[in-house]
């Protein structure tokens, strides 16, 4: 079956009965989130530089228009092409026909979730074109067939085990000790000469710098560097809300972006990109080319709640603290984008219809939006989803008259208290060692967890008890 027409809970119930999954889920997110925890006492200027960055992406959307012809204005100075993509389709077809311009038979790829988003890598393998992804996690989930499943750590899905044997297979100087750094080795020797034999590089970028028309990369592995300097042909594509209006505001945006990404104070490499080769300059490419993708954002623009979203620096922090997401992983999500953020997105992306049970698949505990570097509302705009939802009557007529029958009993009192009384009753018939373990009516929870039992009265009973003893 192809995954698109698997539903979400099918997918899920898929990813609970896998342990293997779980194991690596676990190591990611619990890995990354106690680095945040430490980064963040060690930068007791989070809230102050949060509040900051916040302000510096709300002015840059406000004045979007003006941000973007300086940008445009910029970069055409430096020697860049820009381009203007307004869908997904758009915007790969203009990258694979610069592809094709420049006759490329091998294009190397920096890993960027804006390629994703466009369906980049299907469109290069559709045209013909050899597509190498350079990242390390990328790498893997190029040799697995799959998508990535965490925008910072795409092959989380993955063990290191399972890696190894990937590796094994496909490699031609496969490692030899299971350790991570032979393992390394043994990708670089094999990436080493198709990063120096590519034809054309692709990379996106963290931002756009609106007074200079440079584009910012940052990595950990320095493949971007490696990716884009020996190609004659480098194209950025990056999302118009990257925007920034200068290098001062992209540092401040990068103490933001790292501590929560992987939390560290600094990636390993910041790479700025501005134009291609000049008179003089030994390395670098001759054309150098910027695809802008609106690709809904604009749409974003005009809604007062899903503007704030335009924020987002894809940092992942509401992913490795989401209980939703570390159950499940990222694939389940079904979009481009897992997780909190991928559930306000992908409605956006895809349409609220297909992806109508990801706004749902969230506990509101609030811990996304408490980590989010730049204070999204992830919970509001979630309920804003559910309520659309309702609104255009795409909830299930089993969930709107459930609804309706609560609404009604919640609106009546005496019945309310009545029903939970009974409500009570029955649970403790079922309850073994205050745990219900199976009830009928209850099996789409008991099957994976226990249910508490219920006190012997209720909150109501008990509070009236304490107010006729006063
Ligand atoms: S919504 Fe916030 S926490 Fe989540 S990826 Fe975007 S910036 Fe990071």
């Amino acid at each position: 079956m192809q995954e698109a027409t698997v539903s979400f809970k099918a997918r899920a119930e898929r990813a609970l009965a896998d342990p293997t999954l779980k194991l690596a889920i676990d190591r990611t997110t619990g890995t990354a989130e106690r680095k945040r925890a430490v980064a963040m006492t060690q930068f007791p200027q989070f809230e102050a530089a949060r509040e900051r960055g916040k302000r510096i992406k709300d002015h840059v959307i406000a004045n979007l228009d003006h941000y973007l012809l300086e940008f445009e204005r910029n970069a055409i100075e430096s020697g860049a092409k820009v381009h203007w993509a307004s869908t997904a389709e758009e915007a790969s077809q203009i990258v694979v026909s610069l592809c094709k311009q420049a006759n490329a038979k091998r294009v190397t790829r920096v890993k960027s979730m804006l390629g994703e988003e466009i369906g980049l890598p299907h469109a290069l393998d559709e045209a013909g074109i050899e597509r190498v992804e350079t990242d390390l996690a990328e790498h893997i989930v190029q040799l697995g067939g799959d998508r990535p499943s965490h925008i910072v750590w795409p092959s989380m899905h993955r063990t290191r085990e399972q890696v190894s044997d990937m590796f094994k297979r496909a490699h031609r100087v496969p490692h030899q000790e299971e350790t991570i750094e032979a393992m390394v080795a043994s990708a670089r020797r094999e990436l080493r000469d198709k990063f120096l034999s590519a034809d054309v590089s692709i990379s996106g970028a963290n931002f756009l710098i609106a007074n200079t028309g440079a584009t910012c990369t940052v990595t950990n592995e320095g493949n971007a560097e490696l990716t884009t300097t020996p190609p004659r042909v480098h194209i950025v594509t990056a999302g118009i809300e990257k925007l920034v209006p200068s290098i001062e505001h992209a540092f401040l945006m990068l103490r933001l972006l790292v501590r929560s990404a992987t939390g560290a104070d600094v990636t390993q490499y910041t790479t700025f990109h501005c134009g291609p080769k000049q008179p003089g300059d030994r390395d670098g490419p001759e054309e150098f080319h910027i695809v802008l993708v609106d690709n809904g954002r604009t749409r974003m623009l005009r809604d007062a709640a899903l503007k704030e979203m335009l924020r987002c620096i894809r940092c992942g922090a509401c992913m490795n603290h989401c209980v939703v997401f570390r159950q499940l992983g990222g694939h389940v999500y079904g979009g481009t984008y897992p997780g909190p953020m991928g559930a306000v997105l992908t409605p956006v992306f895809d349409g609220l219809e297909s992806s109508r049970d990801l706004p749902h698949a969230c506990t509101m505990n609030g811990k996304c939006q408490e980590v989010c570097p730049v204070a999204i509302p992830l919970p509001t705009l979630l309920r804003g989803w559910r309520d659309r939802s309702w609104r255009e009557g795409l909830e299930p007529t089993a969930a709107r008259f459930g609804l309706s029958i609560h609404t009604f009993v919640a609106s009546h009192p005496r019945l309310y208290r009545l029903g939970t009384a009974i409500a009570i009753k029955v649970m403790r018939l079922f309850s073994r060692g205050g745990l219900v373990r199976g009830m009928p009516g209850l099996g789409a929870w008991t099957k994976h967890r226990d249910f508490p039992a219920p006190a012997r009265r209720s909150f109501m009973a008990m509070y009236k008890n304490s107010e006729n003893k006063r």
